[in-house]
């Protein structure tokens, strides 16, 4: 029998983040001994993101969260929009990657790398911000030396150009229903907003129903692959029907209970 799998990732991690918010994670994580993904971004330019003043030991906290076995993404490499492309797997207008040049893409994927290893830190590990992403990505990946990305709406794993893209569904916590992979996404800065507390409370739950089931990255990686054509498929499929299909039928829906 298959045997469910659960990946925590966190979002949005750079010197001037949140630190309360994300050390609240942090000791929820120790008390159940989970290994998250943490997503760096090497030059954050994004002014929702300048909630602190810069921490001066961030890149030392960071390698301290490495060496207790946290694993370190990159995430984007300013984390702000420069095209107006929506990307493979999101509707949503507004991408640091998607729809620019491969040589763009190429040179900031270069750039974050390298600031992430000018401070001791190197990492295969890849997603983009807003989940937004073009084929010209995963090359770009491939080529600069990547070798997995979070991201992706496919039911199972597969091999781009030689990247391993693990499917990231949801852009929250999922619900665990069926033996499978699920990746939980999470963004600690965002919970001390009224409407997004209840994120934490997800986490909180999720630890406490499914921590038998959560997995380091090492291991998350490890999962097969399906055959690209039909994941890359039911993935278009899957995104049709969230953008349009899935907001008609709860209109419908709605509609129904009214009368
Ligand atoms: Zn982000």
């Amino acid at each position: 029998m298959y045997k469910t799998k659960i990946l925590v990732r966190f979002d949005d991690i750079c010197p001037t983040m949140d630190f309360n918010q994300f050390l609240r994670a942090i000791s929820l994580l120790d008390k159940y001994k989970i290994k998250p993904l943490i997503g760096v971004i090497p030059n954050c330019l994004d002014s929702d993101l300048m909630i602190e003043k810069p921490h001066e030991d961030f890149w030392h906290f960071i390698k301290k969260l490495q060496a207790r076995g946290y694993t370190i993404a990159m995430h984007g490499y300013q984390h702000i929009f420069e095209s107006n492309h929506r990307g493979i797997v999101t509707r949503r207008l507004g991408s640091e990657f998607a729809g620019l040049p491969y040589e763009v893409q190429v040179d900031k994927l270069r750039k974050g790398k390298a600031i992430l290893s000018s401070h001791g830190i190197e990492t295969d590990v890849f997603f983009a911000p807003a989940h937004s992403y073009d084929e010209n990505t995963i090359k770009a990946l491939s080529v600069v030396g990547f070798k997995y990305m979070s991201d992706g709406k496919s039911p199972k794993a597969y091999m781009w150009h030689g990247i391993k893209c693990l499917p990231c569904k949801t852009g929250g916590c999922p619900k665990i229903r069926n033996a499978s992979n699920y990746t939980a996404v999470f963004h600690a800065h965002e919970w001390v907003r009224p409407e997004k507390a209840v994120e934490y409370d997800r986490l909180v739950d999720l630890l406490e129903t499914h921590s038998n089931m959560i997995v380091s990255f090492e291991e998350f990686s490890k999962q097969r692959c399906g055959n690209r054509w039909g994941q890359k498929l039911l993935e278009k499929c899957f995104v049709h029907y969230q953008a349009y299909i899935r907001p008609q039928l709860v209109k419908l829906y709605f509609k129904i209970l009214k009368q």
